[in-house]
């Protein structure tokens, strides 16, 4: 079998690998906490689910139009107006088997052999892994830890070279929960000015997961148009990792080219995710509220327990539901840190070093597990550092 060299240039998600390593232990009869996971562990809302019933009952179980029901679509662009003031024709709408899917879409089509790719370190760890995988050449810049993680216009501009394509951008960010700021944003627009062939994919998938502050995105600036991809969804907004649905607003001219790509790899979302996100965005929306109500008391409780400890640190997300702790003092690496809490306390959570070289020095540990799990966690950990 011969197989194409280009797949060894794939990287992966060490939150799947780490998830498997914990089921393995626990199947062992160890007890883990979980605090490695990128969902959050609410139920999807019950009117959600209830839509999926009908729409299976109905028998709305057939392919749909490739890029999605055009209600669907239609209900999107309403919601992104409600959301970001921003009049999306529905045409621009795509919507795809989760966020990941358009982060795949966006390389094939952008991540040109030689060019140059502008993504955040600490960052979400496929853009790196495709940016690696199309051949093209990724340009780190740096979430620095002395401005709260948040973005800075300058560390991405400064990294322009007649060479770049395409920069990403993830706001609210994971791993750090960190923003881009309107001054930031604006900064940057006003930058790009200059690089009319440079165009952005913004990852705002965590834009509804926000605590205080406000967020600013991408799409409420029309000047982009024909030059912004932006990615968002319903795995966390709405708790549906497992649905695989999500959607993304594309320059007019692609359309042709990611429905091409939908055809060719998936045919369309599965009919029953598309009837439970139409659901999703009618409402109610109570449990959502819910949710980001209890994310919001975790967040306190979890920043608390970690300041509380000699050798880590953590300043507050602005958004998500991850706490970026700074474990330099420990005197461990990130993995080494990960690796001993894993094994000595029975707590899963991952290391920085998991989100790129600037991670490390840091772990991220999700709040997605309940208060009892979380300050069960937190003693166990004080067991074997201080
Ligand atoms: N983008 C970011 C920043 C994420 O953290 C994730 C999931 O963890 C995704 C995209 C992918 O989301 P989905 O599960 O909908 O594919």
């Amino acid at each position: 079998m011969l197989i194409k060299n280009s797949i060894n240039n794939l990287g992966t998600e060490k939150a799947f690998k780490l998830l498997s390593d914990a089921n393995e232990l626990i199947a062992k009869g160890k007890d883990i906490i979980n605090l490695g996971i990128g969902q959050p562990d609410f139920r999807t809302p019950k009117h959600i689910v209830e839509a999926g019933i009908k729409a299976l009952k109905d028998g709305k179980h057939g392919y749909t139009n490739s890029i999605g029901l055009p209600l669907l679509r239609e209900k999107i662009s309403n919601n992104l107006f409600l959301r970001h003031k921003a009049k999306i024709e529905t045409g621009r709408i795509v919507v795809l088997p989760g966020g990941k899917p358009t982060i795949f879409f966006t390389l094939l089509l952008l991540g040109k052999k030689k060019s140059e790719i502008i993504y955040p370190d600490p960052g979400f760890p496929i853009y790196e892994s495709l940016i690696n995988y199309c051949g093209a050449k990724p340009v780190p810049y740096k979430l620095k830890e002395k401005n709260n993680f948040n973005y800075k216009a300058s560390d991405i501009l400064s990294k322009i070279s007649n060479k770049t394509n395409l920069i990403i951008i993830n706001n609210p960010s994971n791993p750090t929960g960190s923003i881009f700021e309107k001054i930031e944003v604006l900064k940057l627009i006003n930058g790009l000015k200059e690089f009319p062939n440079v165009s952005i994919l913004s990852d705002e998938i965590y834009s509804e997961m926000l605590y205080q502050k406000k967020h600013e995105s991408f799409l409420s600036y029309p000047e982009l148009k024909e030059r912004l991809i932006y990615l968002d969804g319903f795995s966390k907004t709405y708790s549906m990792t497992g649905w695989r649905i999500g959607y993304s607003v594309w320059p007019k001219k692609l359309i042709p080219y990611v429905e091409k790509l939908c055809i060719n790899n998936h045919s369309c979302v599965n009919t029953i995710s598309q009837y439970a996100a139409m659901a999703a965005l009618d409402g109610p929306f109570e449990e959502k509220i819910n949710m980001m109500n209890e994310f919001s008391k975790r967040r306190e409780n979890v920043i608390k327990k970690i300041n509380e400890f000699q050798c880590l640190s953590c300043q507050y997300p602005s958004g998500a539901f991850y706490a970026f702790a700074n474990v330099k003092k420990t005197n461990f690496s990130s993995d080494e840190m990960q690796n001993k809490i894993l094994n000595e306390a029975g707590v899963a959570l991952l290391s920085g070093r998991s989100f790129g070289n600037n991670g490390e020095g840091f772990l991220r540990i999700s709040f997605a597990n309940n208060h009892k799990n979380l300050n069960k966690a937190f003693k166990r950990i004080k067991t074997i550092i201080d």
